[in-house]
């Protein structure tokens, strides 16, 4: 198998890679990634001596340079993109471009290039906040958020790639992602590099927004499940076992990072920060035999461990880094957190 990764050098796309490289059946993945803000080649380590893997650096919507790396690949997994909500507040056309016509020129260039299985990583966000209940794959799409709309339309144009093409498309819904080399801005990595610092943390509204946990590592095994054995046209949900709201995030870092409550201000909510996120994942589990191996408290553990090991690897986010004032549209914005 030789697979295309985009987004490699990200969070979960760079675990995904690794994790990747240790099958005996794949011959060779090629990254493709575009190394903003979000993407680092050192968060490959040792994979970029493999001599099975190649990186490139460049854009999903570089219609050009897709097509010509496309070539020769089996199967493609789909992680590039603009991933952080705040961002999409203030810049919702470079979530667009990337988010959705990099999905499209990346079907495109697959369908010609006959792949055997794309595989499209979106999120828990599409479905939109649900007070109760959760949402099973086949709920309809109701996104708030300028990302969550832009993971939503992708989502459909992969889909709609499969539906009119018959290219084997899946797409993946995972919640929210946790563990090493995660970029500072989402709120574990930001917390607790801020808190490792003796810095302050910022709570929004009175942290009561509902959000499900899971270490990257199980996203990254439920995803490959889905490439080796997902059904072409099909949506996958996968969750993890730890619902929190993120004032008990919140208490679980301080702890963790050794500081008290005095750490933590309160500050106007988000705009749109949705109440509550909640998915089915029994599809994944009962179809594929997909279940969370982490232990939430455990890795979370981990996490703050590898931070507290790799405090200057990169430097946290000033508030207001990689924001610019003109963009801005509430002082909510200033203080990047995802949650
Ligand atoms: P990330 O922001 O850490 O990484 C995104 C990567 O995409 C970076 O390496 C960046 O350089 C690259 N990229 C951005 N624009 C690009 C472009 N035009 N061309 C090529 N590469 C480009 O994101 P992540 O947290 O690793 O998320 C990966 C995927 O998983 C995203 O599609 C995201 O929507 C989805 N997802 C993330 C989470 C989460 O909790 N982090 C949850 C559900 C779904």
């Amino acid at each position: 198998m030789n697979v295309l990764v985009t987004g490699g050098a990200g969070f979960i796309g760079s675990h995904y890679v690794k994790e990747l490289l240790r099958a005996d059946d794949v011959a060779r993945v090629t990254v493709l990634d575009a190394l903003t803000y979000a993407g680092h080649r050192e968060n490959l380590g040792e994979a970029l001596l493999d001599p099975r893997l190649t990186f490139v650096e460049g854009s999903v919507v570089d219609a050009a340079l897709v097509e010509q790396v496309m070539a020769g690949h089996t199967h493609v997994v789909h992680f590039a993109a603009e991933s952080h909500v705040d961002r999409s507040l203030v810049r919702g056309a470079l979530s667009v471009q990337t988010n959705v016509l990099g999905t499209q020129i990346l079907v495109d260039a697959a369908y010609r290039h006959q792949v055997q299985r794309f595989v499209h990583a979106s999120t828990d966000e599409v479905y939109g906040p649900l007070t109760t209940g959760a949402a099973t794959e086949d709920d309809p799409l109701r996104p708030t958020v300028p990302y969550a709309a832009s993971k939503a339309a992708s989502d459909l144009i992969a889909l709609s790639a499969y539906r009119t093409y018959g290219l084997p498309v899946c797409v993946t819904r995972s919640s929210n992602n946790f563990g090493p080399a995660q970029y500072p801005e989402k709120i574990i990595p930001l917390f607790v590099t801020r808190l490792l610092r003796g810095e302050p943390v910022t709570v929004h509204g009175r942290g009561e927004h509902m959000r499900n946990w899971l270490h990257v590592s199980d996203n990254c095994a439920g995803i490959d499940l889905v490439r080796r054995g997902g059904t072409p046209g099909e949506v996958y949900n996968i969750g993890g076992g730890t619902d929190l709201t993120s004032r008990e995030l919140s208490g679980e870092l301080l702890r963790l990072c050794g500081a008290d409550w005095d750490s933590v201000r309160y500050i106007p909510d988000r705009r749109a920060n949705d109440i509550r996120y909640a998915m089915k994942w029994d599809k994944i589990a009962n179809q594929l035999g997909y279940e969370p191996q982490r232990d939430f408290h455990e890795a979370l553990s981990d996490t703050v461990e590898w931070y507290r090991r790799n405090r200057d690897r990169r430097a946290p986010l000033t508030p207001t880094s990689g924001i610019t004032r003109q963009h801005a549209i509430s002082d909510t914005t200033q203080e990047p957190q995802h949650v």
